[in-house]
């Protein structure tokens, strides 16, 4: 069994509904097998300014419900340079902090594997991200809360599109992922989605209007994945008034909506196995491996592959989605 005393617990990067049910279930776990637990407050932020307290299991009750993290969150430019993370390290050594546990999205946790690979302390990863954009695991913490969200927004948009018979783009997070767009667009029952996925292999508006889209119906809901590359929704909105000025067209970004609530049952679930499983893994000598659940299944995912591979997306679902929207 490794020779861990006392374990550090931050979040990190973008916040998602679930991270409390996580630290929630990494502390109470290390305290159940007689570790110290210390909570780092603002993720890497906190690494380097010490900024650190102790946790019992009496600083996460209640919080299993609560959206957001108790602990905060921050984007750290230091720690992306080996100065800052040499003092985020020191800052450990100090606390008597023997081993990490860090709840993030993909630039976390490549944070994580960095620090892990120039400093001998094992560090394990847990996936805290809305867009289940990382690798070897079925889903991430929050994707399921807000894909709930996204579905209650559009039920709402649908009412004002089918009263005035018009076309709304709906644009969801997941720049470099179509899980949100995709899903959302299947469980809130919308036209299609767009999605980074096939960006570059189809013209994914044109395919649709060449698709006899709205053959049989006055309005219209397209989910889009926020995009630097096609403008997202607003881009969607301006091609549309200028190739196909008969439509009359809306748009609605959702935003930070999407970040934000109590987790769902599924999520709160997740992150507490996810949470328990983090100290096992600690517990069983294992370092830069991120938790994943496949089938039903922990895993341990090595953070090369959590970061780096690309997750695929389901392609058949597209094509359901087609189908259903005649
Ligand atoms: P997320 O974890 O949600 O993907 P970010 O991409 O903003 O969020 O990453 C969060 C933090 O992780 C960054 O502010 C930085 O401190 C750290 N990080 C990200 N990428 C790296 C990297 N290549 N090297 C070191 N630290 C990194």
């Amino acid at each position: 069994m490794a020779n861990i005393k006392c374990v550090g617990l931050l979040t990190s990067g973008g916040d998602a509904p679930g991270m409390n049910a996580a630290i929630r279930a990494v502390t109470r776990a290390s305290i159940y097998n007689d570790l110290e637990v210390k909570g780092i407050y603002r993720g890497y932020k906190g690494l380097i300014t010490g900024e650190i307290l102790p946790f019992k299991t009496n600083n996460v009750s209640n919080i299993i419900q609560q959206g957001g993290t108790i602990l905060k969150t921050a984007r750290c430019v230091e720690f992306r340079e080996p100065e800052g993370r040499r003092t985020a390290y020191e800052t450990l050594q100090k606390e008597g902090i023997d081993a990490l546990v860090v709840i993030g999205g993909d630039g976390s946790l490549t944070g994580a594997r960095i620090f892990a690979q120039e400093y001998n302390i094992p560090v394990v990863g847990l996936p805290g991200t809305i867009d289940n954009d990382l690798y070897g695991t079925d889903t991430t913490i929050g994707y399921d809360t807000a894909l709930n969200t996204i579905m209650q927004a559009v039920d709402k948009i649908r009412d004002t599109a089918s009263s005035h018979e018009r076309l709304f783009f709906i644009e969801v997070m997941g720049r470099d992922a179509g899980f949100l767009a995709l899903n959302g667009a299947l469980a809130s029952g919308a036209e299609a989605a767009i999605i980074p996925e096939i960006w570059t292999e189809v013209d994914q508006l044109e395919e649709l209007i060449k698709n006899g889209f709205r053959k049989t119906k006055n309005s219209s809901i397209v989910l889009v994945a926020e995009s630097e590359i096609t403008g997202g929704a607003i881009g969607m909105a301006e091609r549309v008034k200028k190739e196909y000025p008969q439509y009359d067209v809306r748009v609605t970004i959702l935003g930070h909506i999407q970040r934000g609530g109590s987790p769902t049952a599924s999520d709160r679930i997740l992150a507490s196995r996810m949470g328990a499983a983090a100290i096992d893994a600690l517990m069983e000598d294992q370092r830069n491996v991120m938790m994943g659940v496949q089938d039903d299944t922990i895993v341990y995912v090595p953070f090369s592959k959590a970061v780096k591979k690309d997750k695929p997306i389901n392609r058949d679902l597209l094509n359901t989605l087609r189908i259903l929207s005649i």
